[in-house]
């Protein structure tokens, strides 16, 4: 199972990055978590529009989201047609990227199959778990496998045992990182920091940290040194390109 980061920055892309966007990659087959704010054009980097089989979102804010947009309209105006795109998502995340669109036949570019944080579904060769984790709005954490491999990835969270359940023994924790030391008081149920999120990784005796979603201005050396005093394993913090291997 291979990892490519698209963009980890969290709220708005900062010049030059990117939000939320992961490639997974396991037997041929392309899986797009998180099409956030500017990672298409770091996606047609590295693949063509049509190379994507599915796309699995966490929750509806756009910095999640939104290059659901271009991808789609990549597909529908290259020469050959691509088929239908599933996008895997709990119930209403995608409805407004998609009403974002007049054209028409954008309805008939994607195939929504909706699920429920908690359920256990496949994507091609990948087994998901999810979780639904606190958020300001539903998001679902997901647990990625395939062949004896994990990464757990958050979306955005607040702290939460579930996400330590979903995460046990994990090979790679991919967290929402939003701040490093401690989030502001309104929203400290619903974000998470670099302190807890080690503390969180540590829990759950995952093998790999790699924090993501820093907002911009967030500093990754403090982020790492955060993290680094429950988690004494392998941290990382996510910037564009980077491939995990696993
Ligand atoms: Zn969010």
């Amino acid at each position: 199972m291979r990892l490519t980061v698209l963009g980890g920055a969290g709220g708005f892309p900062p010049a030059g990055g990117a939000c939320s966007g992961y490639l997974v990659e396991h037997d041929g087959f392309r899986l797009l978590v998180d099409p956030g704010y500017a990672i298409v054009p770091r996606l047609f980097e590295i693949v063509a529009a049509d190379a994507i089989d599915a796309v699995l979102v966490s929750h509806g804010h756009p910095d999640h989201v939104a290059d659901l947009n271009p991808l789609l309209r990549a597909r529908l105006m290259q020469d050959d047609e691509a088929p239908r795109l599933p996008a895997y998502a709990v119930p209403g995340a995608l409805s407004l990227v998609l009403a974002l669109d007049q054209i028409s036949a954008m309805k008939e570019a994607c195939e929504v199959r909706e699920f429920s944080a908690g359920d256990a579904f496949a994507i091609g060769p990948f087994a998901i778990d999810s979780r639904l984790l606190p958020h300001s709005i539903p998001n679902a954490g997901l647990r990625i496998s395939a062949d004896g491999k994990s990464i757990t990835y958050t979306g955005d969270s607040g702290p939460s045992d579930d996400l330590v359940e979903l995460a046990a023994g994990t090979d790679l924790l991919l967290a929402e990182a939003t701040y490093a030391e401690s989030v502001p008081s309104g929203n400290a149920t619903v974000l998470n920091s670099a302190a807890e999120v080690g503390r969180q990784a540590h829990r759950a005796r995952t093998a790999r940290l790699m924090l993501t979603h820093l907002l911009p201005g967030t500093d990754p050396e403090a982020s790492i040194a955060a993290a680094s005093r429950s988690f004494d394993d392998w941290i990382a913090v996510a910037t564009p390109g980077t491939i995990i291997e696993l």
